[in-house]
């Protein structure tokens, strides 16, 4: 689809690289909104916590990295949010008998 005039709220034009998670994006040109921004939150052993922004790709479906300093915080903010209440979603249905399937389902919505 071609952007004939951006819309309201924030936006940026991101190409689809594939940085940060495996590299072998397909070059596109994208122009990112709010919606499109996923937060990914990682733990590790001593409790430090690491928090990176990605995007999807629609044409390949890569998921490319996006730094924090072009990403106001307050959309940051938000999405984290929305990653912890997807944690917690996980960690409820991992108590479910078939808790491993909707997990990885659960994952690559977002993914
Ligand atoms: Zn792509």
């Amino acid at each position: 689809m071609k952007i004939l005039e951006r819309g309201p709220g924030w936006n940026i034009q991101l190409r689809c690289t594939g940085k940060g998670f495996g590299g072998g994006g397909c070059n596109s040109l994208l122009l990112v909104e709010k919606d499109d921004i996923v937060a990914f939150i990682e733990k590790d052993m001593g409790g430090v916590t690491e928090t990176s922004f990605g995007f999807r790709c629609p044409v390949c479906n890569t998921t490319t990295c996006v730094s924090e300093s072009k990403i106001p915080s307050s959309i940051q903010s938000s999405k984290i949010v929305e990653c912890e209440q997807r944690r917690a979603k996980v960690m409820r249905m991992e108590h479910n008998y078939d808790g491993l399937y909707s997990w990885y389902i659960n994952i690559w919505n977002f993914l």
